[in-house]
């Protein structure tokens, strides 16, 4: 869609432009699509308080309903109330372990479309591009789906099952590209794009000048905006680089709403210690898998060192056991720690995971030895690295320990990075101190909206906007896409 806005030139702000590219923002263009949710006649729903609700105007769309009223008093592992109530109608009973169809039933309605771009770094698909291709979802894999194509239909389709019902971040990534193409999704989606700033112009003032000082813009805009714009005093630009096969090239758009789709994996994080920054310490799983791939460690090698006791760490560990490459695992917790993510997991689900957590405990409690080409460390912190490839580290009681490594890497979370927000965006967090955190700070959005209370004409999804789990980013879509179209005033004839 850039592209064609380019060769005609466009005169006219996008109404919609969404960062990110994974499943919040391929959901969101879904529904902008003009692929209108209706409650699907005959369908009961399990709930009967919201069946009630659904039952008193069937014939209006959920996007034109008061989600406020339908969500009232819904519960779940969410505290949104709108990703509980787009969840219960795509997943009725899935809490319970019922496999119940969705009540929805959705109309193609062109007329209601809002014309939007999706912007994003790499194919569709999201944080699931940077997750090894084997490894196993946490959540049941039914609940990775987005609207209207069920996952589990893709994967018998593909002759593909599930392992404990769980599926691979390989499967996903290949889903939500299926999806994109499937539903026609594909010309709003511009790939190979990288946001580099976000600034909300002032229309009467800003905008004027903004245009003619740009002139190298590649998105000349000589008309005023159009009539939201005019109403709300508000125009945002979007700055960025977009890489084809022609090279790489600055762009500039103007759109009247942005939607903030990055997700929260974009900026590992770091100790910050001594020597973090040589060449031999990496802060992503993928390093591991292509210094193996490429040899540059193996069997033969000095240990590498895995740092942190979280999933990402606990898939490193499984990652390099499989390829023989001797491991020193270290964690700040203790082995027992019961807010260790290993405590919280059913055993049946999750074979891989406790396997770690059984290696993290015995290897401690029977001494060194017991794991060939495994060493655990808990609570031990890094002290520093040094350039002969050694990490110096302290142990609970202060003792210091030399370790020779061939590499180490530092898998300790991860933070959002938006670097193409003023101030990073702290301004728009529940707390404007501290910087944005899907989990202590999300992006502060009106809970029935997803507009940002600080700033209109800005939503947040997803992690951003404190929804962690693919599940629940959709009903922050369901929200913005019946915000947007109440905006627009697309309501139905
Ligand atoms: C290892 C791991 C395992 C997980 N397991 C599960 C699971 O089992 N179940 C589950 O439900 N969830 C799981 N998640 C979480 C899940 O990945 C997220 O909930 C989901 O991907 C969020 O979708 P999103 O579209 O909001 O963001 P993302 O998927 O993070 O996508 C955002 C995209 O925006 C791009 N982007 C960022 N900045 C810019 C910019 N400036 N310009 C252009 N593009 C940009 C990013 O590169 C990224 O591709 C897991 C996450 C990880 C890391």
């Amino acid at each position: 869609m850039l592209h064609t806005h380019l060769d005609q030139n466009s005169a006219k702000p996008l109404p919609v432009v969404i960062i990110g590219n994974g499943p919040s923002g391929i959901c969101l263009s879904y529904l902008l699509s003009g692929n209108i949710p209706y409650v699907r006649r005959g369908s009961v729903h399990p709930n009967p308080i919201l069946q009630r609700k659904l039952e008193e105007t069937p014939e209006v769309s959920i996007l034109d309903q008061d989600l406020e009223y339908l969500s009232e008093g819904l519960e779940g592992r969410s505290s949104s109330p709108v990703a509980l109530l787009f969840d219960a109608l795509l997943r009725p009973d899935t809490d319970f372990g019922g496999t119940a169809d969705s009540v929805l039933t959705w109309w193609r309605q062109p007329n209601r479309a809002v014309p939007h771009l999706v912007l994003g770094k790499n194919l569709p698909g999201g944080a699931w591009h940077s997750i090894e291709g084997s490894m196993f979802t946490l959540s049941r894999g039914d609940w990775m789906g987005l609207p209207d194509l069920q996952f589990k239909d893709w994967m018998s389709r593909k002759k593909k099952g599930f392992r404990n019902n769980r599926a691979t971040a390989g499967d996903i990534v290949q889903y939500y590209q299926y999806y994109v193409a499937n539903k026609s999704l594909k010309k709003n989606f511009l790939c190979g794009t990288v946001v580099t700033s976000v600034k909300s112009l002032h229309v009467d003032a800003d905008y004027s000048s903004q245009v003619s000082r740009d002139s190298s813009s590649r998105w000349d805009l000589p008309e005023k905006p159009q009539d939201n714009s005019k109403e709300t005093g508000k125009l945002f630009q979007v700055d960025g680089f977009v890489t084809t096969i022609n090279g790489t090239q600055p762009f500039s758009v103007y759109t009247e709403n942005v939607v903030l789709a990055t997700g929260t994996y974009d900026s590992p994080s770091w100790l910050g210690v001594q020597g973090e920054d040589l060449p031999f310490v990496h802060h992503k799983l993928s390093a591991l898998e292509d210094a193996a791939r490429t040899k540059e460690i193996g069997t033969m090698s000095d240990p590498i060192l895995i740092v942190g006791a979280g999933l990402t760490a606990a898939d490193s560990v499984l990652f390099a056991r499989h390829c023989n490459i001797p491991v020193i695992h270290a964690f700040r917790r203790s082995v027992n720690d019961p807010a260790l993510i290993f405590n919280q997991l059913p055993k049946t689900m999750y074979p891989e995971y406790h396997k770690v957590h059984q290696m993290m405990k015995e290897e401690v409690a029977s001494g060194p030895g017991l794991y060939e080409s495994y060493v655990s460390l808990p609570e031990h912190h890094i002290v520093s690295f040094t350039e002969d490839r050694k990490c110096i580290f302290r142990d609970k009681s202060g003792r210091q320990k030399v370790y020779n490594i061939s590499m180490a890497f530092v898998l300790i979370g991860s933070n959002p990075n938006l670097s193409y927000l003023p101030n990073n965006g702290v301004d728009l967090a529940a707390d404007c101190e501290q910087p944005v955190s899907s989990k202590r700070n999300p992006i502060d959005v009106d809970p029935f909206t997803y507009e940002l209370v600080h700033e209109k004409g800005l939503y947040a999804m997803g992690p951003l906007a404190g929804d962690n789990f693919v599940r629940f980013v959709q009903g922050g879509a369901l929200a913005i896409a019946s915000s947007l179209l109440k905006k627009a005033n697309k309501n139905p004839p």
